[in-house]
């Protein structure tokens, strides 16, 4: 097990070396641990109760406000932690949080001919992704990826180990399940329910002309409660072609290619037919979806995040979308529409606020005089559209930029219930929030 103190050698690659973000906050942990099994876990937490430190979490490094972060905290980097156990008996893999979604479960899973709902990027870790729920590939058919988490093992504040899932420790199985950093404990491995890997994946991607907003919208938000749940629909506002375009790129998950065709026609019914700058349809996969989300994506820039759910209609959000979109300026910079449309009622899990459409803006930059610019005009536009919202999904957050309500109220409440008696003392970091008093307030 080794460990990094603050003024050793390697500190800094330590501390920012696996943080996706290049807007690396000014927070330093006051050490860094990378055990190498649940074992060393366990005792890195009794070390840190023993040396009177808070305890924070690393798994992929993928928190956009790099949450793993915290002042004089004892850092637990868990990337050793990667092991991938599948028992094809149960179709259940077992886990290690720093397992990435898209380069390493995918894979292993369609050798098995099995898949699992893992992130739309590939270098997502486990850890972070599905304590904050998990929005993944064929997500509208297959639900949020923590619904398909049957168990935890978790390091515990007194540093134990236990197995948790909805007959032992069921508390800690529920807030697993949604707590996202608000978990108190460290999930040492998860236990995840995989299911058949669909046959074939199709795409179907057009281009519009930013001035065709108010009907592509009109008629997305129509469309959307019909829609075969195998499709996913996504309008990205994006710059990639040199000035802002409307990118609709639509996945689905099929029996068969005449069934992912036959499921795709309906994009080519709309009220814009033929007046697209380009479309293509034809078959994809999983890692070349991966592929393009990690280009949108591109590691080694500054990134300002924030997004909100809505219920609201098209022309609601139409001229905030559109002004939004405008204002786009650079060459990455992209913001979604997703069409979720929830079809079920949740399971009993923290994880308890979504709504009809997924709004996310990504600002992507390089120089870091522009911090301050993008993060207020990220946070300035999602406040508009918030205004008209339902709250928000943790992965899409920086709460010490905008705060907004991530459970529902009874959620939160039986939260900080689970919390105050599994971490009475506070051993774990928690959520990162410029106001403490109005985490989870909406509006
Ligand atoms: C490029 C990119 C693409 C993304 N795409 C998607 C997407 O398609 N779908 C989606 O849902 N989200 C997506 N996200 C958001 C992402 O899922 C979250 O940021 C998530 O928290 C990242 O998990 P991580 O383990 O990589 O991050 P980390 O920064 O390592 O972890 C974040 C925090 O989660 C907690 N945590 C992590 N692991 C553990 C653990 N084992 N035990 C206890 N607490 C833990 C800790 O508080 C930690 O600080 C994306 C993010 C990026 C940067």
């Amino acid at each position: 097990m080794s460990l990094i103190r603050r003024g050793d050698d390697g500190y800094e690659a330590a501390r920012t070396g696996r943080i996706f973000n290049d807007r690396h906050p000014q927070r330093y942990p006051a050490a860094i641990l990378r055990p190498a099994d649940a074992d060393q876990v366990a005792a890195g937490v009794r070390r840190a109760r023993a040396e009177n430190l808070t305890v924070s979490v690393r798994s992929g490094g993928h928190s956009w406000a790099a949450w793993s972060l915290r002042d004089d905290a004892l850092l637990i980097d868990l990337e050793r932690l990667n092991r991938l156990d599948y028992d094809p008996a149960t179709g259940v893999v077992i886990a290690g949080p720093a397992v990435r979604g898209g380069l390493d479960l995918a894979p292993f899973l369609a050798e098995r001919g099995r898949a699992f709902p893992g992130g739309h990027c590939p270098e997502v870790g486990l850890g972070g992704y599905l304590l904050q729920g998990g929005q993944g590939w064929n997500g509208r058919r297959m639900g949020w990826a923590c619904e398909s988490v049957v168990a935890v093992d978790v390091v515990t504040a007194d540093g134990e180990q236990v197995h948790a899932d909805s007959e032992q420790h069921s508390d800690l199985y529920w807030a697993a399940r949604g707590a996202g950093p608000g978990f108190p404990g460290i999930v040492t491995a998860f236990h995840l329910q995989t299911y058949e890997a669909p046959a074939v994946m199709w795409h179907d991607t057009r281009t519009f002309h930013p001035d065709d907003a108010a009907v592509l919208l009109g008629w997305l938000h129509d469309l959307l409660p019909g829609l075969d749940r195998r499709i996913e629909p996504v309008l990205a506002a994006t710059r990639l072609p040199g000035e802002t375009t409307l990118l609709l790129h639509t996945t689905v998950m099929a029996g068969s290619d005449d069934e992912a065709a036959t499921l795709l026609r309906v994009f080519g019914d709309g009220p814009l037919a033929g007046k697209e700058l380009s479309r293509v349809t034809g078959p994809t996969s999983i890692a070349r979806e991966c592929v393009a989300q990690a280009e949108q994506s591109p590691e080694g820039y500054r990134y300002a995040v924030d997004c909100t759910w809505t219920d609201a209609p098209a022309d609601v959000l139409e001229p905030l979308l559109s002004r939004l979109w405008r204002e786009l300026d650079t060459e990455h910079s992209f913001a979604i529409w997703y069409g979720w449309a929830p079809d079920h009622e949740l399971p009993d899990m923290a994880f308890s606020v979504q709504g009809n459409v997924y709004l996310a803006t990504y600002a992507i930059y390089a120089d870091p005089a522009d911090d301050e610019k993008y993060r207020t005009w990220v946070h300035e536009r999602t406040a508009d559209l918030a205004r008209h919202g339902t709250g928000v999904y943790l992965g899409d957050t920086d709460f010490t930029g905008r705060q907004d309500r991530f459970l529902s109220d009874e959620h939160y409440r039986r939260l900080e219930e689970i919390r105050a008696h599994r971490d009475p003392a506070g051993v774990f970091a928690s959520y990162l929030t410029a106001d403490r008093e109005r985490l989870n307030v909406h509006g």
